[in-house]
């Protein structure tokens, strides 16, 4: 039979949500027919409905179809999948907005706006708290979709003329976070290089009132490294290029990013003056310039920015004085004198920085100047973010409930795999296990609640790696804490050894130092290897040397830099706070945070390496399924039930196909929802009656009733 099947805008399509975007002629067979070509076509909005829903070919089978609908969003369950467009779509309008406000979450197509107005209905009628948990790795469209979701916010929720203030606050935090946080990467022209928790504060009337955010490990080794082909922070660009001319001449600095040594990338500290030297001469832009980042505008939109969240100018002085001192700081070169000291080459001006750094020879005086640029810029991206918190803070004490945004990297694997590596996997491990605890939680809930016999769900849980990683004296972290209190002693190899003494029968555990040692000469060169639930990450055990700075900084006869770096972190009957240490506490934080919260997931995918729309890596994206844990997650959602309505949402729908529920049911729903599938013909094995919901066991048993409806219509 031939069918035009007619592709209609979202904004039309308000009524089918099984195969929703379809129009056919009226003829019941052409219907039946063209229902199934057009699930054929776009595939099932949620992967719930999906026949084989342990198989991951039909996972991604779904996923590609609709995809290439430009349909990026589907559900599994509650669950948002989004896939990175790489294309402006006509999906995010204001009318849009609209359409998707106080309507039921499965009526409409899936999209960003559905969770958003659910979180915020729930929490509105419920008055509880909630989160909104995006993940996905570089590229994928987490920030993208957080800036959506807060915009979505700004549109739809009430607003008075004073909250119109907060209100843009909340939207203009985004641009100086980014100026301060974001940088190109080879895989994100705009990466953020933080992690990110936001809460949006509501008031009784369900307006934004407030907000406060929450920042996780920046990048500092961005501010004196970056690799071929990406940049350091927008701000250092966007000052160069955009800052007045009075401003620039007050800080010493000149327009070419050229000039420093920060903003060319190099790896070899030799190879810095070469470098410069190389640079100016031919103008050869690196990076610093990228087509899809207009530098100069951003700058303003920085600045205004500022102004709006209430910066005065004495603290933006303060604040691009650091941006100017740390490019300084980067052009500083050392020498060696007859003892073999470092001594600084170039400038008069900051001789004091060569007597603090005087003790160290040239590579370690590189090294320490690299550790002070980092640990200032580190420094100053707190105080930024506390800056900002201030200006979002709602004074007034009435009791306010918040939905939290969470945008934070997902599970990385990179060639090299270092320190960075092991904390962003800690995490995701660590949230995953949440997120499967709360799923796993809110579906035996549900069934209690619904007085359905609970059915025990097989699942990985990944408990046992974050215990491997986080747990006292016995996991990794302390023992790098042990490590790092014998400065001087403890070395990568020592460190290796610990871990092996101590995990090294772990089942999740691998060292290669041995299997590898063939292949490998350098002794400095060892390696172990986490068995993640997303898979196997090698990750290299690179000594973290700022102990050595630290304890030369604290010798130094300077006292501010004495005080900068405290001496207490190197006291030896403090137990120091180690970075690894601090992340896993704030982690701690964090999930405690999450847990007394309604969560909302959305999982984004990267869907190809060139940023480029419409194409579809089947390879790439098989690994992010695997990583975004969400093949896991619909085995969980899918295990007892595919599909759960309540009585009235099901009766409304469906009524028509029983004549004693059509047109009208007076009786109670359930009752009515009974009627009709005995009228139907449901098995007794294909459902169960709950409390307030009717479950459905397999998606057959819904599509048939479905395309009855839609013959019936
Ligand atoms: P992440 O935060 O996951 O690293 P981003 O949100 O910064 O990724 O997205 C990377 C780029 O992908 C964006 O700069 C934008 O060009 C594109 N992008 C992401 N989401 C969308 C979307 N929904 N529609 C169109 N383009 C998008
Ligand atoms: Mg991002």
């Amino acid at each position: 039979v031939l069918i035009d099947v007619k592709l209609l805008t979202l904004g039309k399509v308000l009524k089918t949500h099984w195969y929703y975007l379809y129009q056919v002629e009226d003829n019941t067979d052409i219907i039946m027919e063209g229902a199934l070509i057009a699930r054929d076509r776009v595939g099932v909005q949620d992967f719930v409905l999906l026949d084989s829903h342990t198989s991951e070919a039909a996972f991604l089978n779904n996923l590609r179809k609709r995809y290439q609908e430009n349909l990026i969003y589907t559900y599994i369950g509650t669950l948002l999948v989004s896939v990175n467009p790489y294309k402006e779509l006509d999906i995010y309008t204001v009318t849009q907005m609209q359409l998707y406000r106080g309507v039921n979450f499965f009526e409409l197509p899936p999209h960003l706006y559905a969770i958003a107005d659910n979180a915020y209905r729930v929490m509105c009628s419920e008055y509880n708290n909630h989160f909104i948990l995006i993940s996905g790795e570089s590229g994928a469209g987490k920030t993208e979709a957080s800036k959506k979701i807060l915009q979505y916010y700004a549109v739809t929720c009430p607003t008075t003329e004073q909250l119109q203030v907060v209100r843009d606050r909340l939207l203009l935090s985004n641009p100086v976070l980014e100026a301060f946080g974001n940088a190109k990467t080879l895989r994100n022209d705009n990466s953020s290089r933080f992690g990110k928790y936001m809460d949006i504060q509501f008031d009784f009337k369900g307006a934004p009132v407030g907000g406060h955010i929450l920042s996780y490990l920046i990048e500092k080794s961005r501010v004196v490294h970056q690799n071929h082909g990406e940049r350091n922070f927008h701000i250092f660009y966007q000052l160069l290029e955009g800052g007045e001319k009075d401003l620039l001449c007050w800080l010493g600095l000149e327009r070419n990013p050229q000039k420093y040594a920060y903003l060319v990338q190099v790896s070899d500290n030799l190879a810095i003056s070469l470098f410069c030297a190389w640079n100016s001469l031919c103008r050869l832009g690196r990076c610093a310039k990228v087509f899809s980042i207009n530098d100069k505008n951003d700058w303003k939109i920085v600045r205004k920015a500022f102004s709006i969240i209430d910066f005065t100018e004495k603290d933006l002085e303060h604040l691009f004085g650091i941006v100017a001192s740390v490019l300084h700081l980067g052009n500083i070169q050392f020498e060696e004198d007859s003892n073999g000291h470092a001594i600084i080459r170039n400038g008069t001006q900051i001789k004091w920085i060569s007597k603090v750094l005087s003790p160290l020879n040239v590579d370690l005086a590189f090294y320490a100047r690299d550790a002070v640029a980092k640990a200032i810029y580190g420094r100053t991206f707190t105080w930024l973010v506390n800056k900002i918190n201030g200006s979002l803070a709602n004074k007034d004490s009435t009791r306010k409930t918040v939905i939290g945004l969470l945008d934070i990297y997902g599970f990385e694997v990179l060639d090299t795999n270092s320190f960075e590596q092991f904390c962003i996997n800690y995490c995701n491990e660590k949230l995953q296990q949440l997120l499967i605890e709360m799923t796993l939680k809110a579906e035996q809930e549900e069934y209690e609640m619904e007085g359905i016999e609970w059915e025990p769900i097989p699942y990985f849980n990944n408990k046992i790696i974050c215990d491997l990683v986080e747990q006292k004296h016995k996991g990794i972290i302390s023992i790098l804490d042990e490590e790092c209190l014998r400065p001087g002693e403890a070395t990568d190899l020592s460190f290796l050894e610990k871990l092996e003494e101590k995990v090294g029968d772990h089942a999740h555990f691998v060292t290669r130092k041995l299997a590898d040692q063939k292949t490998r000469k350098s002794i400095d060169w060892v390696d172990f290897r986490l068995l993640h639930y997303a898979g196997e990450v090698t990750y290299c055990a690179v000594g973290d040397f700022s102990l050595m700075v630290f304890q030369v900084l604290c010798n130094s006869k300077n006292g501010i830099v004495r005080d900068c770096f405290l001496l207490s972190e190197l006291d030896s009957r403090r137990r120091p706070e180690t970075v690894a240490t601090q992340f896993k506490n704030s982690l701690m934080s964090l999930i405690e945070i999450l847990m007394s919260k309604e969560p909302s997931y959305i999982r984004c995918i990267k869907p190809n390496e060139n940023k480029e729309p419409g194409k579809f890596d089947d390879c790439l994206i098989r690994h992010q399924v695997k990583y975004l844990g969400l093949m896991e997650h619909l085995r969980v959602r899918r295990a007892g039930f595919a599909y759960r309505r309540k009585y009235e949402h099901f009766l409304r729908r469906y009524k028509s196909l029983c004549p004693a529920t059509w047109p009208h049911w007076h009786g109670p729903a359930a009752e009515g929802v009974e009627r009709l599938i005995k009228h139907i013909g449901y098995k007794p094995e294909e459902y169960k009656l709950g409390r307030t919901k009717i479950f459905i066991r397999f998606p057959k048993t819904l599509f048939a009733t479905e395309d009855a409806f839609e013959i019936r219509k």
